[in-house]
């Protein structure tokens, strides 16, 4: 491709909308266009490299034995009122109508329709098992659309699923799965670590997600220094510290004056304790299918740790846009909760959610249930009960690893990609059975699996650039090569880059020549900005049939002959 003719607009600034390495560079290297908030296109560089990207993705798909669909992104409510989704998915989901009035949505996922094609499709344990996969743009009306193709309302995906006769098949297929994700990340150029990971709404048990390490990657980790635990936070389980010796009393509960501290620290330091000897409370309310209050919940942790609010929707088995922070004032005439002295005594009429870890904990100190007030010495069981007691809390940097004791600490990562084992939960709620020898019916075992395709594009830049632009990894790079032409008035230095040009892509190199009219100082930001992974330029050597070597992601500069440079990028473009 030459540069005079390609559809290409770089931008010297990119919108101060644009907070995070990858979004301002794609937007700068003109690769990505804003239609609306969360709504992006792809330009020609950057179509290239998403293509890349979706064609090792295809790749290692197909040599799972995955077979590619093509499904429609518009779905009908029905399907999704079949799984009881199309309430559970909440203001997420995007929701149209057609001129009839009928109800359908914009595909945020397809497990409905995979689930229903199979159905209809498979009858005999003899077509099991298959799994199916397509790369399509998928829609989700997210609350807080940011970060340009991180966290984007329209997406691309490639989504899988996997169905089997049982279990052990799913594990397998998983597996599979798994071992192709590593692939695909690896050969996109990225860092990445498979961490344990939440079902979410989606529900069944046993998912990872694939992260690649970032400083502006919205996933936090928790990983152990010593083995190899490594969990989402929201996912990651907690040890409960010791409970308190047998030895210690529980003491007589005592009402103590406490005025103005309505935070754990302020309560902690007023009474001088140590924050792990108070009880922190947290206020919520929870709405039913038609968005009114039909409960309120007390949550309770350990005044040192934090509320898990994944945990906490688990335990209650509730979607997570069921439930938010009180209206403390409403929840108190119903509860008897007094914001900032609230404690588990004397709460009545909500759901009381409990840590494990206060279970065995004694003498604690909590809010009184009255304005200035604190109770010391409150006790569990003896001085208030609870609904729900499990483990709803945050496993912190420095708290011990769940599997092996040792420290723990946090990191940040982009999701680029997450693989479920779902199990039976949409084949039995939408009927999906095969037969068995005996002409017995059970529920097919699925497995689900996707990968942030376009996110994947802004992860590849997040870990891959300098202050003057993208360093584009030869496998998704738009081009491979970018030939510097200095003088385009020069005719000796145009035989050459067009002589370079042509034998690099006789030979399957991807290759751009910048034979625009412009300073040879605008054509270096340029190349440098695109992240092309290779230039050859093409100056004042011409004659002599030396150029200038430059790789992207080195400061060094070599001359050497047009044979050898040919070679070079050649052996380059194969090695990736
Ligand atoms: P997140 O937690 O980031 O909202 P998710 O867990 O809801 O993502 P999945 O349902 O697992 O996402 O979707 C599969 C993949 O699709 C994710 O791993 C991610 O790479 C990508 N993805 C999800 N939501 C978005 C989005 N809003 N913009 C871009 N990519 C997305
Ligand atoms: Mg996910």
């Amino acid at each position: 491709m030459r540069l005079s003719k390609m559809h290409l607009k770089t931008l010297r600034e990119a919108p101060t909308e644009a907070e995070i390495p990858s979004h301002i560079l794609l937007l700068r290297a003109g690769m990505i266009r804003k239609l609306a908030s969360g709504i992006y296109g792809f330009m020609p560089l950057g179509w290239r490299s998403l293509r890349k990207i979706e064609e090792i993705i295809r790749q290692e798909m197909d040599n799972t034995g995955a077979q590619e669909i093509l499904m429609s992104a518009v779905q009908p409510a029905e399907l999704w009122e079949e799984s009881g989704r199309w309430y559970a998915y909440g203001p997420e989901l995007w929701r149209i109508k057609d001129r009839g009035g009928r109800d359908f949505c914009l595909g945020p996922t397809h497990e409905e329709i995979f689930t229903d094609i199979v159905r209809s499709d498979i009858s005999s344990y003899r077509q099991l098992p298959t799994t199916l996969y397509q790369i399509q743009h998928k829609y989700r009306d997210e609350a807080r659309p940011r970060f340009g193709l991180m966290r984007s309302r329209e997406f691309i995906m490639k989504d899988a699923y996997s169905f089997d006769k049982d279990r052990e098949g799913l594990d397998a297929s998983y597996d599979a799965m798994y071992d192709a994700y590593s692939k695909i990340f690896t050969r996109c150029g990225l860092t990445f670590r498979p961490v344990e990971a939440d079902t979410g709404a989606i529900g069944g048990k046993g998912s990872h997600e694939f992260t690649a390490l970032s400083e502006v990657g919205e996933s936090e980790i928790a990983y152990c220094e010593k083995c190899d635990m490594a969990a989402t936070v929201e996912q990651a389980e907690c040890v409960d510290d010791a409970p308190t010796a047998d030895s210690v009393e529980m003491l007589p509960l005592e009402e103590v004056h406490t005025p103005g501290t309505k935070t754990i620290e302020e309560v902690a330091d007023f009474l001088g304790l140590d924050k792990s000897q108070t009880i922190k409370a947290l206020l919520l309310e929870k709405y039913d299918e038609e968005g009114n209050v039909s409960d309120y919940v007390a949550a309770f942790v350990r005044g040192d740790r934090d509320l898990n609010m994944t945990k906490l929707v688990n335990a209650l088995d509730i979607p997570e846009h069921a439930i938010a922070f009180a209206d403390e004032e409403k929840m108190s005439k119903v509860t008897g909760s007094v914001g900032g002295f609230t404690g588990p005594t004397g709460l009545h009429d909500c759901i009381m959610v409990v840590d494990s870890e206060l279970v065995g904990q004694k003498n604690l100190c909590g809010g009184a249930c009255k304005e200035d007030y604190h109770l010391k010495n409150i006790n569990f069981d003896r001085d208030y009960k609870a609904d729900i007691v499990t483990d709803i809390k945050v496993l912190k940097e420095g708290d011990r690893c769940p599997v092996c004791g040792g420290p723990i600490k946090h990191t940040r990562g982009i999701e680029v990609g997450q693989i479920f084992k779902l199990g039976t939960k949409y084949s039995e709620s939408m009927g999906a059975l095969y037969k068995d020898d005996n002409q017995e019916d059970h529920p097919i075992v699925m497995g689900c699996y996707g990968i942030g395709v376009t996110r994947t594009l802004a992860a590849v830049v997040e870990q891959h650039h300098d202050d003057k632009g993208i360093i584009w990894p030869v496998s998704v790079a738009p081009y491979h090569v970018i030939i510097t032409l200095v003088k385009p008035d020069d005719p000796i230095q145009v035989a050459l880059a067009e002589e370079i040009y042509s034998q690099l892509q006789k030979k399957g190199v991807d290759v751009l020549l910048d034979d625009r009219d412009e300073r040879p100082g605008v054509k270096f930001n340029d190349a440098d900005l695109l992240g092309i992974p290779l230039r050859i330029t093409v100056g004042k050597l011409a004659a002599d049939g030396i150029v200038e070597f430059k790789l992207r992601s080195q400061e060094d500069k070599t001359e050497i002959s047009k044979e050898e440079a040919i070679e070079s990028a050649v052996t380059m473009v194969r090695e990736a």
